[in-house]
């Protein structure tokens, strides 16, 4: 039977193979390859760290995204070969017609002493959850538990975000705990890929509620205790990196052009070099013409290329004219703690409620585009 493989059940792969199977026939066998069970909801990481969110609410069964149809493989994904549209997995080798890599990305520490043996990345559920279980252990032996955030961008200020709420809530129930929170960036302003105003009013509120801000301070060292800048050092109980990221590993060592970040260079069909592969999300460089820009990792553009790959790789099975990949970027929204957040959309800046909603508008029309009503109402 012919079949088509999705590496990846995140945002690009689950849309991918719901595409893919809304436009082939049953004659053409779908494998949704993951390491997990379960689509993981990453946008909403920080809601964990900060303990305000059930971690169960960010971890969809992979059954209730996809037909039936689909075949769904748990493995580890170790190497891709294009050129012969195979993978090496924990289970074996897998050979497609057609393939999606959609693997998403990891945490980029390199070049940075200590960093990956210090510092808790903040990439899936067991790393938020790993966060906020060594905060709560470290409040059980100290009054004052130090967190330094390595990184300025949308992930750093949310995680400080949900961190300074935790602090509130202990403050207002009087435990005489307290959490000190400290973003350490290396350029000079929070958000640097995002809206100047944006960022600027994220930062206000976040200094208003107590987290420290340094800019300008390029991390070069990570102890134990200790995060060190040049020669200033940032003593820490807790460490968690929010800098840099990199695509998956595995597509490390195929012959294809990589771009910044390990990205595989992809073309406005999100085609790779090789016949019959195609490249989504965090994975993927592809580029915006309109904006003449390479695209950002996100999960709002990983929800697009997803579309766009599915459609191509049946257009391609079908005979059918391929459709460009043309990103439309809605805005960006942010939480920042309890009623705070921060949104823009169409270049106009919204705060509190006004942000919350939007950001929660997002997850719903996700959800529902993802899953119905149904899903909606159980994870929105
Ligand atoms: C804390 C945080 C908050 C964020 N908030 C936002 C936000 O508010 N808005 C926004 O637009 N973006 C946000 N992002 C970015 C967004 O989450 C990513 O851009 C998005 O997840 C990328 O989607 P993807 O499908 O490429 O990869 P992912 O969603 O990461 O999915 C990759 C999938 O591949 C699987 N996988 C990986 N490696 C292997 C392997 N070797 N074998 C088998 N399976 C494997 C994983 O299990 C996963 O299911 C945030 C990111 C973080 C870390």
């Amino acid at each position: 039977m012919p079949t088509v493989t999705i590496l990846g059940g995140g945002y690009a792969g689950i849309r991918a193979t719901r595409r893919v199977a809304e436009k082939l026939d049953k004659a053409w066998n779908i494998q949704l390859v993951d390491r997990g069970v379960e689509h993981q909801l990453i946008t909403r990481l920080p809601e964990i760290v900060g303990g305000t969110l059930d971690p169960s609410r960010c971890l969809i069964p992979y059954m209730r995204l996809v037909a039936k149809r689909v075949q769904l493989i748990r493995a580890h994904v170790i190497t891709i070969s294009p050129s012969l549209r195979q993978v090496e997995t924990s289970i074996g080798t897998l050979t497609a017609d057609s393939m999606l890599v959609a693997l998403g990305g990891t945490a980029n520490c390199a070049g940075i002493e200590g960093a990956e043996r210090h510092a808790l990345p903040v990439r899936s559920v067991d790393n938020a959850l790993e966060i906020h279980r060594r905060v709560q252990f470290c409040l059980v032996a100290q009054e004052e538990v130090r967190v330094v955030i390595i990184g300025g961008g949308y992930t750093a200020t949310e995680v400080a975000g949900a961190l300074i709420e935790w602090r509130r809530g202990l403050e207002r129930a009087r435990t005489g705990k307290t959490l000190a929170v400290t973003i350490v960036n290396d350029v000079d302003r929070l958000l640097p890929a995002g809206n100047q105003r944006l960022a600027e009013v994220a930062e206000r509120v976040l200094s208003d509620k107590g987290v420290a801000v340094r800019h300008r301070a390029p991390v070069t060292q990570v102890e134990t205790n200790e995060v060190r800048a040049g020669d200033v050092s940032f003593p820490a109980d807790i460490v968690i990196w929010a800098a840099r990221s990199r695509a998956s590993p595995c597509v490390d060592d195929a012959h294809w052009q990589l771009g910044p970040e390990g990205r595989v260079v992809v073309d406005n069909y999100l085609r790779s070099s090789y016949e019959g592969v195609y490249v989504a999300g965090d994975a993927a460089l592809a580029y915006d013409y309109a904006r003449d820009v390479p695209t950002a990792a996100s999960a709002q553009l990983a929800v697009q290329e997803g579309q766009i790959a599915g459609e191509n790789m049946a257009a391609d099975i079908l005979g059918k004219p391929r459709v460009e990949f043309r990103p439309g970027v809605l805005g960006e929204a942010l939480l920042l703690g309890g009623h705070s957040g921060v949104a823009e959309l169409a270049g106009v800046v919204l705060t509190g409620r006004a942000a919350l909603a939007t950001k929660h508008g997002a997850l719903i029309r996700y959800l529902a585009r993802a899953g119905g009503p149904r899903l909606a109402a159980d994870y929105g």
